[in-house]
């Protein structure tokens, strides 16, 4: 397969993240025997301080030309002053406006490997857990009209949604529930919003066209609750744009740490899946330029690109089983470690992203 991803690392830890999962990509096209090309774009706060905006101008068209875009986090203190339509996170929402990838798709599965560092007790855990949490993520507050009183003591934002949109990320949903447990929850607000009641007609309609998959509200207080005491009860959660963000760090973290969670933003392009794939963690300043970051959420959100975007479902699950096998000899970043993990199996992000490549199998059977 001949195609081109585009490459925006951003900011604090992006580029530290990205490089070992763009390597891991290069040994894939290789060992599979794919070509694959790379055009790399800067947008956010690196953007900013070259351009003097956080998204050039010719980066959308750009991008959009490619099969699929590797993104690593945007953000950070230096940005932090900026007006809001200035900041590097402006230029991560008119991506995703832009591009039209609306569905947002967060699996947070607790890996064996990794049960030790779940924050949960055993009892809680004990038979794991494989959520896959769908965010929609071009609507709603963060989209609203926003703004200020004339003397600025007072702000508003507003969330709205119309029934295409909620439509089309229910359909998303319930496809995912079909080949999963079948099992949807939908998270809204209904008992104050006004827009989780329409969520809730929009899912009474859409749900008899999925008869074999079963349908729960939740609110979403009840949900942040219900993660936390019994994880494994959920399958497929489907919930707009704010509650999906919160919900998917709190799930993000079950896992053993923000690192580990990949994420694919989908829309459609001509017809196939066009892609923004990132993990779902930020630039994490604090760590940011130590070789410290995790960047296996990265390296799965590749895998998410190929399986997604590219159709390459043998190369995706080579990357997820060469990261199951690093962790399963025990490696670990320190986001991972506990106070079991040996001294010389913690490593850096360059050390980490060294060993899934090695761990990488090419296909046995000649092409
Ligand atoms: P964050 O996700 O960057 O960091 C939260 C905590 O998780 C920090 O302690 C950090 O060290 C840790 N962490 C994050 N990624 C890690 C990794 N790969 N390995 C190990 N530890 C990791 O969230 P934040 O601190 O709220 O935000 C920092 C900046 O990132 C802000 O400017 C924010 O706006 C931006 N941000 C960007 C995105 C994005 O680009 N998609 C998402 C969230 C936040």
């Amino acid at each position: 397969m001949d195609c081109t991803i585009a490459i925006i690392a951003g900011d604090g830890v992006g580029p530290e993240v990205v490089a070992p999962a763009q390597k891991i990509l290069e040994t894939v096209g290789r060992s599979f025997h794919h070509h694959f090309k790379f055009r790399s774009f800067q947008a956010g706060g690196a953007a900013y301080d070259t351009y003097g905006e956080t998204l050039p101008a010719g980066t959308v068209e750009a991008v959009r030309e490619c099969d699929a875009l590797l993104l690593g986090a945007v953000g950070g203190p230096a940005w932090d002053s900026l007006p809001g339509d200035k900041r590097p996170e402006h230029a991560l929402l008119a991506l995703r406006k832009e591009l039209g990838v609306f569905a947002n798709l967060r699996p947070a599965v607790l890996l064996p490997q990794l049960r030790g560092a779940c924050p949960l007790k055993a009892f809680a855990v004990s038979g794991g857990f494989d959520i896959l949490m769908v965010r929609e993520l071009t609507s709603g507050i963060y989209f609203g009209r926003r703004g200020r009183s004339a003397d600025l003591s007072a702000a508003f934002d507003t969330m709205s949604y119309n029934t295409d949109e909620i439509e089309r990320i229910l359909r998303v949903a319930y496809t995912a529930a079909e080949g999963r447990r079948k099992i949807l929850t939908v998270v809204d607000k209904a008992n104050v919003l006004e827009t989780s009641r329409l969520w809730r007609e929009v899912t009474e309609r859409v749900k008899t066209e999925y008869r074999d998959v079963v349908t729960n509200f939740l609110y979403v207080d009840n949900a942040a609750m219900q993660l936390i005491r019994s994880p494994s009860q959920f399958d497929v959660i489907v919930t707009n744009n704010m509650f999906g963000d919160i919900l998917s760090d709190e799930s993000s973290v079950l896992t053993g740490s923000i690192g580990m969670l990949p994420s694919a933003s989908l829309g459609k392009k001509s017809g196939r899946s066009f892609g923004i794939y990132e993990p779902v963690h930020g630039s994490a300043p604090d760590i940011a330029g130590q070789n410290k970051a995790n960047p296996l959420g990265t390296i799965l959100s590749a895998a998410m690109l190929l399986r997604h975007s590219l159709a390459l479902e043998e190369e995706a699950r080579a990357v997820e089983k060469a990261v199951e096998a690093v962790l399963d000899s025990g490696c670990r970043t320190l986001d991972l470690a506990d106070s079991s993990t040996p001294q010389n199996k913690i490593m850096g992000s360059k050390e980490m992203g060294d060993a899934v490549l090695s761990a990488i199998t090419s296909p046995e059977k000649p092409r």
